[in-house]
């Protein structure tokens, strides 16, 4: 049987001491009961830091260690009060206990890594936690990362929103361009909710610093970033751009194909998303599909070029350039009586300086896109993110880590 002397240099817990312990074989649960080290007496007040030699009083707290071989560990630790003149009575500070709740800091460190490359459900089943702690656990483990990492300046933000469905409906996602990582979730898309990030996560000279933002052309995101940094320039995101040409063909499909039943129909089935994928990203086989739909339908036909050609327009870097492309797109358009994409050269027409500002200020294309498909992959993953800044958390750290930052490939 290990003396206590033994267990305290098996613990390892610095500046405390094994003085009792208690070994249940049956249950396989080992007890431990420490206290300071004889010169470790330096107490400090939890609330301000304040130094003590003398304590108010003692009290024991029981707090979960990690496993030795398959035995559960429980540690009983002998913690003091002390009289601050500051804050009144007041728990001393103990870096192994990050918090109230009975685990240290060490088991609580194990938790969080855990959670990074499994589910909670998953680490609860492995460390015989409830779920509802492990994500408690997770979310303390993740407040301390942020809280002692430095935050890197916002020069170019964008903004996007996450549809969350029915009813938590719109999420608006602000994230920082240049490091990939979601900065700020807010509830809704309104103007008031982007206001809202402006007022209170930045101070007059964080707003003044913001260069551009990357954004969908959605008209109160727009109105609330002219408000807050009018120095900041708008620049329509291509991805979203894109997105709404998607649409467009998607619209003009339906209306050429919708009437036409029997064997136009079986035919064009299943075609949709290739429709909506990029021609080089097709297969042969693909492509011949694609060219049989286009042999029924010179509309289908000319709208698809239509959505092929539109990406080119950023790869000008001088905006007379840009302009004359779109000029020309827009000229195609004629006689083709393809209204969805007329609306949306109209769309384009009305955001013309925003996308214009691309050849002015340029930002890194689909951040965006890909920072908002780290989010869903979490919420896909996991449910339980009632937690806003949990989730947020969670998607930093990963950005941080890159551990799985999905590349945005379909439209590239
Ligand atoms: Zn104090």
């Amino acid at each position: 049987m290990p003396t206590d002397n033994e267990f305290t240099r098996i613990l390892q817990w610095p500046g405390y001491r094994v003085y009792q312990h208690k070994i249940d074989e049956k249950n396989k649960i080992l007890e431990l009961w420490v206290r300071r080290k004889r010169g470790n007496r330096k107490l400090e007040c939890s609330c301000c830091g304040r130094k003590f030699e003398e304590a108010y009083d003692s009290n024991e707290r029981a707090v979960r260690d990690l496993p030795w071989s398959e035995f559960k560990i429980t540690v009983h630790i002998e913690v003091y009060r002390v009289p601050c003149p500051d804050c009144g009575v007041r728990i001393e500070k103990v870096p192994l206990l990050p918090s109230k709740a009975p685990f240290s800091k060490r088991f609580e460190e194990a938790v969080g890594e855990a959670c990074e490359s499994a589910s909670a459900r998953q680490v609860a089943r492995r460390f015989k936690l409830a779920e509802s702690t492990v994500r408690a656990i997770d979310l303390r483990y993740l407040e301390r990362w942020a809280a002692k990492r430095r935050r890197p300046a916002l020069r170019q933000m964008g903004v996007d929103e996450i549809h969350m469905g029915k009813k938590q409906k719109f999420l608006t996602v602000v994230c920082n361009l240049e490091t990939a990582e979601p900065l700020w979730f807010g509830r809704e898309r309104k103007q008031e909710t982007l206001d809202e990030f402006f007022r209170e996560e930045l101070s007059g000279r964080q707003r003044r610093g913001i260069e551009a933002a990357c954004v969908d052309m959605w008209e109160p995101y727009r109105l609330s970033i002219e408000q807050w940094t009018p120095q900041c320039k708008i620049v329509y995101d291509k991805f979203h751009i894109l997105q709404h040409a998607n649409e467009a063909i998607d619209e003009v499909r339906r209306a050429e194909f919708f009437r036409k039943g029997g064997r136009m129909r079986e035919l064009v089935k299943g075609k949709r998303w290739l429709l909506l994928s990029r021609w080089m990203n097709l297969t042969p086989g693909q492509r011949r599909g694609l060219n049989q739909l286009f042999a029924l339908n010179r509309k289908v036909f000319k709208a698809y070029l239509l959505k092929e050609s539109l990406d080119r327009l950023w790869t000008y870097h001088y905006e007379g350039a840009m302009l004359n492309y779109l000029e020309g797109w827009i000229d195609q358009l004629r006689w083709q009586r393809l209204e969805p994409f007329q609306k949306l050269a109209m769309m384009l027409l009305e955001h013309l300086e925003g996308i214009l500002n691309y050849c002015r200020t340029k930002v890194p294309l689909g951040v965006v896109e890909a920072v908002n498909g780290n989010i869903k992959t979490l919420l896909r993953r996991g449910r339980g993110y009632k937690n806003l800044r949990y989730l947020l958390l969670k998607a930093q750290r990963m950005a941080a880590t890159r551990t799985e930052l999905v590349v945005f490939r379909k439209a590239a």
